[in-house]
Parts: C-alpha cells; sequence; structure tokens
C-alpha cells in the first residue's frame, strides 16, 4: 500500500482497470478511489468503474443505479470498457433512466382500484420507451454480473406490457369485468410471447367471464371470485330445478350456489355478528365461573385458617 502511494492517478487508474480485467474488484476499487482522489474531480471515467463495481449484488438497488447514472452523466468518455465489455456511455445512461423508473412504477401503492389503472397506463409507457430506446439491446449490468445477454429493450417492454395489462385488469374488473377479461387476454398473449405458459392470465379470463344469477336476490352478476362467489348449499332435486330454461344459472353443477358480492358480503357480515355474540356470551359465562371458584377457594382457605388456629 506504501508503494502505491507514490503512485500518479494516471497509473492507479491503469492498475485499477487491469484489475477489473482479473476480476479483482475489491483491490480495482482502491486503486480507482485513490486515483479519483489525486486527480482531485470526479469527472473521470475512475468514478464511472467505482459506481459499476458497486452494482455487484446490487442489481435490485435503485439508489446504486442513481449513483451510477451520476457518474455517467459527468463522465466524458463516450465508450469505454469494463473488464471485457464494451460499453457506451449513452446506452448505459439510458438503461440506468429506465431501470430506475422500473423500480419507482413498481415500487408505487396499488392499493385501490385507481392506483392500479394508473400503474398499468405508466408501464405501457415505460415499455415503449424500453422498446424505442434499447431496442434489441441488452441491459448490459446484467450481462456483466449476472452472464445474462437476454435482457434486451424489446423482451423487457413485453415483459412490462404484460404486467401492465394485468394491473389495467385488476384495475378495471371491480367496474368492468368484461374489459377486464380484454385486458387479462392482451397480457396473455404477451405471456406466450416471452415463452411462459399464461395459465393464470387464462384461469382469470374464464373467471371474469362467467356470469350467474344470485339465488338470493336473482340480480344478474359477472366476474367469479370479484362479484359472486359460490357458496356450499343442500340443494334439493326439486329446488335444482328452478334454474330450468334459465340462460343464467343460479347454482353449480355440484351443490354450490351462487351469491352475488351484496348477498355474501351481507351473509358473511351476520355470520360474522353471531359468532361474536357467542364468543361474547361464552367469555361472560367463562368469567362468571371463574369469580365463583375464586370465591370458593377464599371460603376454603378462611376454613383452612380457622382449622389451623
Ligand atoms: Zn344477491
Amino acid at each position: 500500500m506504501a508503494f502505491s502511494f507514490f503512485k500518479g492517478a494516471d497509473s492507479l487508474f491503469t492498475e485499477g482497470i487491469d484489475l477489473i480485467k482479473q476480476g479483482n474488484m475489491s483491490k480495482a476499487r482502491d486503486r480507482l478511489v485513490k486515483s479519483i482522489e489525486k486527480d482531485g474531480g470526479p469527472d473521470d471515467l475512475s468514478a464511472v468503474l467505482v459506481a459499476l463495481i458497486d452494482m455487484e449484488g446490487n442489481l435490485g438497488n435503485p439508489s446504486r443505479y442513481r449513483a451510477l447514472l451520476d457518474a455517467l452523466r459527468r463522465c466524458g468518455a463516450k465508450e469505454f470498457e469494463f473488464g471485457l465489455t464494451p460499453l457506451d456511455r449513452d446506452m448505459m445512461i439510458a438503461q440506468c433512466e429506465l431501470e430506475i423508473e422500473k423500480f419507482e412504477i413498481i415500487a408505487a401503492a396499488e392499493d385501490d382500484h385507481v392506483a392500479q389503472l394508473e400503474k398499468g397506463k405508466r408501464l405501457v409507457d415505460l415499455a415503449q420507451r424500453y422498446q424505442a430506446r434499447m431496442g434489441d439491446e441488452n441491459l448490459k449490468l446484467h450481462e456483466i454480473y449476472g452472464n445474462d445477454t437476454t435482457q434486451t429493450g424489446t423482451r423487457i417492454g413485453m415483459l412490462l406490457l404484460a404486467a401492465a395489462y394485468e394491473s389495467m385488469a385488476s384495475g378495471t374488473v371491480w367496474d368492468n369485468p368484461r374489459k377486464a377479461a380484454e385486458y387479462q387476454q392482451i397480457a396473455y398473449g404477451y405471456r406466450k410471447q416471452l415463452g411462459e405458459s399464461g395459465d393464470r392470465n387464462l384461469e382469470l379470463i374464464n373467471n371474469y367471464s362467467k356470469s350467474c344469477k344470485c339465488w338470493f336476490c336473482g340480480r344478474t352478476a359477472s366476474g367469479a371470485g370479484i362479484h359472486f362467489f359460490t357458496l356450499p348449499s343442500d340443494v334439493s332435486p326439486m329446488l335444482a330445478k328452478s334454474d330450468d330454461g334459465e340462460p343464467l344459472k343460479s347454482k353449480s353443477e355440484g351443490s354450490e350456489i351462487y351469491a352475488c358480492r351484496a348477498c355474501n358480503s351481507t351473509i358473511n357480515w351476520l355470520a360474522e355478528a353471531i359468532a361474536r355474540k357467542y364468543y361474547e356470551s361464552a367469555i361472560d359465562q367463562m368469567r362468571a365461573m371463574e369469580a365463583r371458584l375464586q370465591a370458593e377457594i377464599s371460603s376454603l382457605q378462611t376454613q383452612i385458617m380457622f382449622v389451623k388456629g
């Protein structure tokens, strides 16, 4: 270490480059930081290389991408190498900007249907920009640290479009299950193009498209699991005949009946209120029993004291 103290910034920089090629990242980082200190400013390539070294194990960490982006924006070199990988500054800037935005959108809260719809629209916009700015270029950081060259702008765009339409489906199904099924259908197309099964999309398309007549109130409802539910029941053959000739059924092929969301929620609420009442009454009885036992214990203790006395 004492030896390197006398070295100039250029020599430290060259050493750092060689150490990166050898895969000795911690030593390389040390030399590059020293070269920045000697040079007196962060505006050279060393700062970019240090930020690139700091990306190892941090591909899911937005703050590291921000640090790299800052260094890239200050860097004068348009093209450079990291180890054996040639990198283009402007393409790296584009990749960092897009990745940071992706993290922000994915991390955004989606606790209501409006937010889910909004998130979907932002993802569509981002997907188009990934495809336009990166095209068939791959994410270089994933190539460097994961040996993965499949993450191209086109592929990430498709992944984001699938996620976007799924989010829009979740945001729409509350109001319009038919439209939500259309969004899931689009998402399914992207999942298939990505080589995935798309089974979850098909399941939701099937559920969103199902319609029934509520057994209790007779209203029609579309969207299984959202706007209507199946409940176990004992339907006699005579009652089952009430569906004969009806376009919409009020019971499943088995012995379950359909309940619209409103009826189902009221049934749940009533069941909960009854259960709470039983629970409170059981607790009251236990407390009364405890008080009786305590009284008996006290009385026995008094009697023992008399016997002892
Ligand atoms: Zn109903």
